[in-house]
């Protein structure tokens, strides 16, 4: 109901100020490659279980318009296209979940993280920092604990990769998807890779690992996205000082509610 709520207010603030402004018409003149783009993101973001819908792009675009706050209308217009092309996560957006279907989330309370290989864009211990800072945001809020391991096997595994890297999710080259992560689990569970074409740095150029590592490390400890504006887990990037970062209400609701708060 809250989430109902929250999207007719936004949508409702939307309508105000699209009415102040001349918005262009609804897609007079969408290009052939934008739509060709909106197909892919949402067969990448948006994938619909029930397949016998009558039309999938319009049903699919409905749910991306409804979980990012647009206006509902099942038809590709600009400020749709322009949240499609913000550089995201490339895990799949689930409207109405705070946590994957299942709850996956980890049983004990020390997981452990290995840093498989490291990008050039940064010196290691630039990474070996990010990565630290990354989990602390999330062990600063719960009992978990979280403990890099250099040898041994480990929860989490960590590496850059670029383009097919054997898993089935291919990244994209420079831009766009820039990681993703696997729920909570054995195997795969709760690795995390970054894509090695984006440019990876420690301030607000290019792509900041710290930022983009705690999103994924929210994915690795059971958080699915969240279409909350200004959350960790909202599925976009956006830059904040890392020195200023603080998690959202909506992300420390949503690991207390897999992992309780910290004990004092
Ligand atoms: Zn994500
Ligand atoms: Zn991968």
């Amino acid at each position: 109901m809250q989430s109902i709520t929250f999207f007719v207010t936004l949508a409702l603030t939307f309508l105000v100020f699209s009415f102040s402004l001349p918005v262009p018409l609804e897609t007079p003149s969408t290009s052939f490659s934008d739509q060709k783009f909106a197909e892919d993101y949402l067969n990448n973001f948006y994938q619909m279980t029930n397949k016998a819908l009558k039309n999938v792009f319009e049903e699919k675009l409905k749910e991306m318009q409804k979980f990012f706050g647009l206006i509902v209308t099942g038809h590709l217009n600009p400020s749709t296209i322009d949240i499609m092309k913000k550089p995201r996560c490339g895990v799949p957006d689930m409207a109405d979940f705070r946590a994957f279907p299942g709850r996956p989330r980890w049983t004990r309370k020390l997981i452990t993280y290995r840093i498989l290989n490291f990008t050039p864009d940064l010196s290691t211990t630039d990474v070996i920092e990010a990565i630290q800072n990354a989990f602390k945001v999330w062990s600063d809020v719960t009992p978990l604990q979280f403990r890099r391991v250099s040898s041994e096997e480990a929860d989490i595994l960590i590496r850059f990769a670029s383009r097919s890297h054997g898993d089935s999710f291919p990244f994209d080259g420079p831009g766009n998807i820039l990681a993703h992560a696997f729920a909570p689990g054995s195997g795969i569970g709760g690795d995390s890779h970054f894509d090695e074409d984006e440019k990876w740095s420690k301030t607000s150029a290019g792509f900041n690992l710290f930022l983009v590592a705690a999103h994924e490390f929210g994915h690795a400890l059971g958080l699915d996205h969240s279409n909350v504006p200004g959350a960790l887990m909202f599925p976009t990037y956006s830059y904040v000082n890392p020195s200023k970062f603080q998690l959202s209400r909506d992300d420390i609701r949503g690991i207390q509610s897999l992992y309780g708060r910290r004990r004092k």
